[in-house]
């Protein structure tokens, strides 16, 4: 099946008789004839559900929707997409371990990583994405446990050469572990460029339409972590919380992963998204390709619209020809990439926040990746408290506008810029 069937077909066929929609199991619970069968379950030597804090059928057949469209061979859905980041490096790191990152990556998982995760004695080492081969291999430490980074980073919107960052992490017997959550599935598939652990936040493009907060995490089913036993206990020694099981024995490579990421953080942290999440999520998936493919057709519109004015100093967006993006974009995004620009009006500040207060149809909000068009100033929002010189340390100019092209039609969403920029 192509992209387009599976965003549709993929991950449940109904039987003779059964709904064509995905069924909503909200249900905390399951039952059983024998406290026998349900011990089977407990000691994961059958499988099946038993409380929803770990495992739900709605959330599987999203999941497995989700695997299909990443060409991936287990997934599981998250309550966010912050949860899915942590689950993916905290099942195979702890105290003690290190971790390369890109360090263009989302601001919420930036701060995961070097504050809360440090906390927990997790070591990060954060790098250029434009690194070279030498300063990337200069990264790596005998305790690293994984390589991360974003396919195109929200929202500096530099794209990363996966290829380069999963030939460094399996020259060291390490997974690649790549947020794909810009370009989604429709536009890139990183198992296919060696990534071996993809993750979302599924509130963005994914579910597209402002309705339910959610994560996933997708296994390529690649990495062979039973040839680097010694860096991976977690998954190569038993575990004596499930009667002595060893994930990559019993679950083999194709779902070692997510079966240990269920059974042990599931089960301790209980970050699970809701099955009425998980049916949203189903709808907006459904929708996938159509709209990943108007919200970049617009985009592509809006950048050029706007690297034409005569009011706009600057504009970033990997689909513009003189991005310096733009080649590694064309390379592992050849249909399209996102719907995000970022840009800066002449006058800075001032500018920006005239222009933001003038704007009719685009809305303001924190938001990002979905159907309705929204800016963010974030000197005026989320990075306030900064100064203007902290402001460019941060790489986030005091004029820097963040703007996600929505679905609308194009001409209502150029008209609005134009009559915005016409009031600066
Ligand atoms: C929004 C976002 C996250 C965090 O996801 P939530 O669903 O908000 O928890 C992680 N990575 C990227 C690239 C994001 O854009």
């Amino acid at each position: 099946m192509r992209t387009e069937t599976k965003c549709i077909e993929g991950g449940y066929t109904p039987k003779n008789g059964e709904s064509r929609m995905i069924p909503i199991i909200q249900s905390t619970t399951f039952k059983y004839d024998t406290s026998e069968d349900m011990g089977k379950l407990f000691d994961l030597e059958a499988s099946g559900y038993f409380y929803t804090r770990l495992q739900n059928p709605t959330n599987d057949l999203v999941a497995a929707k989700i695997a299909a469209l990443e060409g991936g061979t287990a997934a599981m859905l998250t309550s966010s997409g912050q949860a899915a980041n942590f689950f993916s490096v905290f099942n195979i790191a702890t105290c003690g371990d290190h971790i390369v990152s890109s360090s263009a990556i989302y601001g919420g998982t930036f701060n995961l990583f070097n504050v809360t995760m440090r906390k927990m004695g997790i070591e990060f080492t954060f790098v250029s994405p434009d690194c070279t081969e030498e300063e990337l291999e200069a990264a790596f430490q005998p305790n690293t446990k994984a390589v991360f980074g974003e396919t195109i980073a929200n929202p500096a919107l530099t794209v990363l050469d996966i290829e380069k960052f999963a030939k460094a992490a399996h020259a060291h017997g390490v997974p690649l572990i790549i947020d794909n959550t810009f370009p989604t599935p429709v536009n890139c598939r990183p198992i296919e460029w060696g990534a071996d652990i993809v993750t979302h936040s599924t509130t963005k493009y994914m579910d597209g339409h402002d309705a339910a907060v959610g994560g996933a995490i997708v296994d390529s089913g690649k990495f062979d972590w039973m040839a680097h036993a010694d860096k991976f206990p977690g998954l190569t020694t038993p575990d004596e919380s499930y009667h002595g099981i060893t994930y990559a024995e019993k679950f083999g490579l194709e779902g070692a992963f997510i079966t240990k990421a269920t059974a042990q953080l599931m089960r301790d942290f209980g970050s699970i998204q809701a099955p009425m999440n998980a049916f949203f999520l189903n709808l907006g998936l459904e929708s996938l390709a159509v709209r990943m493919r108007q919200h970049c057709e617009n985009a592509q519109k809006a950048a050029e619209y706007l690297q034409k004015h005569e009011k706009v100093a600057w504009v970033t967006y990997p689909g513009l020809p003189g991005d310096k993006y733009y080649e590694t974009a064309k390379k592992y995004m050849p249909n399209g990439t996102c719907g995000v620009i970022s840009f800066g009006i002449t006058g800075g500040r001032a500018a920006a926040e005239k222009f933001m207060k003038n704007l009719k149809l685009a809305i303001i909000a924190t938001h990002v990746a979905d159907a309705h068009t929204c800016v963010l100033h974030p000197a005026n929002s989320t990075h306030r408290q900064l100064s203007d010189e902290e402001l460019v340390a941060a790489g986030v100019g005091p004029d820097l506008i963040r703007l996600s092209v929505g679905i609308e039609h194009i001409d209502d969403i150029l008209a609005d810029l134009e009559q915005a920029l016409a009031a600066v």
